[in-house]
């Protein structure tokens, strides 16, 4: 038997619930992990309260990544022992996921995290930090380095946003950070941020075009933020889209694109193909300050899960969840 947090959807309605499941009721895959670590990313908070359509089959173990070791193995490129980590994939949406003491999973999935890095700091990272590297190598990709200017990152004390602007601080890009959350602004700080603004300035509706700013941005919001950062980039400048935290909707203009020649580029942790998550994560060790990251971090058991999901919803909580699933 192992503990597990559950979602079931039935009659009696939507509920999510610590339990304890037997092995025999784990999915199929060629890899059985015993899991470590896992952590509360949005889309967990919206599985688990069901605030979002994330679960698309029930019962479900909610849990989009996961840190452990491999306790049973028919893929020949994992052996009893070794450590994996997995992120995305399906996985605590339409497969068992990562907050439960075990997870069977397909091979095809996993990776063998960076040696730098234990189990509970790859979670410290986890799917959100992860995701903000891949928007810091599309930035790079399409040409942004340091001497062209500010850098946006929106939904800054977040999970990604907290660690975008810890990475492109370290990689020497001026970085400014949008927060609702005035009392983020020494954390921010800490993190690299040059400076700090109000999120107001993006989340209601605004104009085609506005004064160019921003040679590059991370957006963790979407809605009026992401087409406000879109109108406030400066000249062939890059916005990384990633996030929905104010809507899903898109209320833009293509002036941005077709007049300053602005490049939009979508960011997708889920399927996103083996060779460049490996690359993220071997980014993750050499360009993420690790000193930084306990301080980024908070550490609940899962019997916790449940009610901080809530919390995460609620924006009331700054950088990134851990989740020691033996306790
Ligand atoms: P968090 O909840 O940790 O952070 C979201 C942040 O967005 C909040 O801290 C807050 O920042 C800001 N925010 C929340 N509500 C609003 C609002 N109504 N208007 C403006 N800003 C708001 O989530 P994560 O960092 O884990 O994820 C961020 C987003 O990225 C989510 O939408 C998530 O689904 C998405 N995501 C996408 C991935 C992909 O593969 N594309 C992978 C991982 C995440 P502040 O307090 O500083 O204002």
């Amino acid at each position: 038997m192992f503990k597990a947090i559950l979602i079931e959807k039935d009659d009696a309605g939507y509920r999510s619930h610590l339990t304890e499941l037997d092995e025999a009721q784990l999915p199929e895959g060629d890899v059985t992990v015993k899991v470590e670590y896992s952590t509360l990313n949005y889309k967990d908070g919206l599985a688990i309260t069901g605030k979002g359509p994330v679960v698309r089959r029930f019962p479900m173990v909610p849990g989009v990544d996961l840190a452990g070791v491999v306790e049973d193995s028919s893929h020949p490129d994992f052996r009893i022992g070794e450590r994996v980590v997995l992120n995305g994939w399906g996985v605590g949406e339409v497969h068992w996921g990562g907050l439960a003491e075990r997870a069977r999973l397909k091979g095809e999935w996993l990776i063998k995290p960076p040696a730098a890095f234990s189990a509970r700091q790859t979670m410290e990272i986890g799917t959100a930090g992860y995701t903000a590297m891949l928007c810091v190598m599309a930035l790079e990709k399409h040409g942004v380095r340091p001497e062209h200017g500010e850098i946006l990152v929106t939904g800054a004390a977040g999970g990604v946003g907290s660690v975008a602007v810890a990475l492109l601080a370290r990689l020497g890009y001026t970085v400014v950070a949008a927060s609702g959350r005035p009392a983020s602004a020494g954390y921010l700080k800490t993190l690299g941020a040059s400076t700090v603004i109000d999120r107001t300035e993006f989340n209601a509706p605004g104009k085609p075009l506005a004064r160019e700013r921003w040679a590059g941005a991370v957006d963790t919001v979407g809605s009026h933020t992401l087409a406000n950062v879109c109108a406030s980039t400066r000249y062939r400048g890059v916005v990384a889209a990633c996030g929905l935290a104010q809507g899903m909707d898109l209320p833009a203009t293509v002036a941005p694109f077709i007049l300053r020649g602005v490049t939009l580029a979508g960011i997708d942790s889920v399927f996103c193909p083996l060779a460049e998550r490996e690359l993220a994560w071997q980014r993750l060790a050499r360009d993420l300050d690790p000193a930084l990251l306990a301080g980024i971090t908070r550490e609940i058991g899962l019997s916790e899960a449940i009610a901080v999901a809530g919390e995460l919803l609620a924006g009331t909580i700054q950088g990134r969840v851990v989740v020691d699933v033996s306790r």
